[in-house]
């Protein structure tokens, strides 16, 4: 690759500069690609823009686990047939615009060919496990190859990559396990992302470390779909893991998700109760309170054994929050089922919950189900799940009232039209604040901040100490 007047040379083409807007869905995995995509498309003249209007190449990077997502990508998609028509000159480089349009990700890995075919604005798709080969995709549609789709596996035993990171801020996500093998009846991901893959301990332990010392990282969240079966095939383990991350100097807080209740290990509790810069926080999906849906929903667990570990976690943090998930309308629920969730709730007391209305995913189990319930019943439990969890969380919140939290600020936003700094606790809450002069810049500040009030959904607080960038 040569760069000569700003124009980089890849192969037998030239790529003037050029800019990509990547609209991301769902997940923290998904979020964690995009990076990695951007990274790559950097050394091939591109610059990230947040305007569509401006871009030549349109990149989705798409979710088929959330029905939500799912139609927003399809109308997004359906928005670019006007931006491809555009012929105009770009202004800055003189050259044709000529867009070209991708999608990746987990609706891409499933039907990518179809995707292409379907919409004839669609330039080529790529599945979940080719994201760093998209240099080769994007150079193989500028040398005018059409309508191509690229949703391979990779076949290599060893999962080995290095982290990429393209925001500038103090925070990473740090990729450790991919795939999932657990197969639950509602769940597309394992036909997304296949199964699972770990990389080595001393790979994430070295990976870290350089983002800590030579890109001035301080948190970094552990991903995977299912990140606590980390390091199983290696005979190696996320509570191993995380006391050795542990002695990285420079680095301040750990956090990882998402978990599986039936892969919380001993060591994994172990290192809740000694680990200095693990998040006092824990996000457990529980999915339903009732094991006859466990059941159907192949989750490998009971109610009884989840309380038992949330008990344990507690024992051994006393400090940390737990946060989880939950279906509600899983088919053919009955309303005694229905009632054991909202029973669960006063008994697991979490700190707060993303809860949804079950909706099928093609391909998966739960789809084929006769179902026996509807939509309006499906919606009013939810709306249940979730006026119970408001009042819960509101009294828990109550409780942080006149206590200090230390706070890694993100953003300056309008909080009720008055303007706040806003950032979020090792507890993984959100708390606003106000300046103490207007003139304060708090971003990536880490601050201690006293709670002056609370409700179930946000946590206001008085700032006592501004700590500055750095911290150990
Ligand atoms: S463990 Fe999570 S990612 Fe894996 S199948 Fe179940 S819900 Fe899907």
């Amino acid at each position: 690759m040569t760069t000569e007047n700003s124009t980089v040379k890849v192969g037998d083409l030239e790529f003037p500069p050029r800019k990509v807007w990547m609209k991301t869905y769902g997940c923290q995995m998904n979020y964690h690609d995009t990076e990695r995509i951007l990274s790559h498309l950097s050394g091939m003249n591109f610059t990230a823009t947040s305007e569509k209007a401006e871009a030549d190449l349109v990149i989705f990077n798409t979710c088929a686990v959330r029905d939500l997502a799912n139609q927003k990508f399809y109308s997004h998609l359906g928005e670019t047939k006007k931006l491809k028509e555009s012929k105009e000159i770009d202004p800055e480089t003189g050259f044709k615009k000529n867009v070209i349009v991708a999608a990746g990700g987990c609706i891409a890995q499933t039907e990518g060919k179809e995707l292409v075919a379907k919409y004839k604005q669609l330039d080529f798709a790529f599945g979940t496990d080719v994201v760093d080969n998209i240099g080769e995709m994007v150079y193989r549609a500028y040398s005018g190859e059409k309508k191509f789709a690229v949703t391979s596996w990779d076949r290599s035993e060893n999962y080995s990559i290095e982290t990429k990171i393209t925001q500038g801020t103090p925070t990473a996500f740090v990729n450790i396990i991919k795939g999932c093998d657990k197969f639950c009846s509602y769940c597309i991901v394992p036909f997304t992302r296949g199964r699972e893959k770990s990389r080595r301990l001393d790979e994430v332990v070295k990976d870290v470390s350089r983002l800590v010392e030579h890109s001035g990282i301080q948190e970094v969240m552990l991903l995977g779909q299912n990140v606590n079966s980390y390091g199983k095939d290696n005979e190696e383990s996320l509570g191993q893991l995380i006391m050795e991350l542990e002695k990285i100097p420079g680095l301040v807080r750990l956090r990882y998700t998402t978990s599986h209740p039936y892969d919380v290990t001993d060591d994994l509790v172990a290192a809740h109760a000694h680990s200095k810069k693990l998040a006092n926080h824990l996000h457990l999906p529980v999915q339903s309170g009732s094991n006859t849906v466990l059941q159907r929903m192949l989750r490998e667990y009971t109610v009884e054994h989840y309380l038992t570990l949330l008990q344990k976690m507690r024992t051994a943090n006393p400090e940390i929050i737990i946060s989880s998930d939950i279906i509600a309308g899983f088919p053919n629920e009955t309303e005694e089922e229905h009632q054991a969730t909202l029973k669960l709730l006063d008994d697991a007391q979490f700190d707060f919950i993303y809860s949804y209305a079950f909706s099928p995913r093609k391909g998966t189990k739960a789809a084929k189900m006769n179902d026996a319930i509807n939509d309006e019943i499906r919606g009013r439990r939810l709306r249940e799940i979730q006026a119970k969890q408001l009042k819960i969380q509101e009294n828990i919140r109550q409780g942080m009232i006149g206590k200090t939290f230390r706070v890694l600020v993100e953003e300056k936003g309008l909080n009720k039209g008055v303007a706040k700094w806003t950032g979020r606790t090792s507890c993984y809450r959100l708390v606003h604040f106000e300046p103490e002069t207007p003139e304060n810049d708090y971003q990536w500040h880490w601050v201690d901040v006293e709670i002056t009030s609370a409700t179930a959904l946000s946590t206001q607080g008085k700032i006592l100490r501004d700590l500055g960038k750095k911290i150990q």
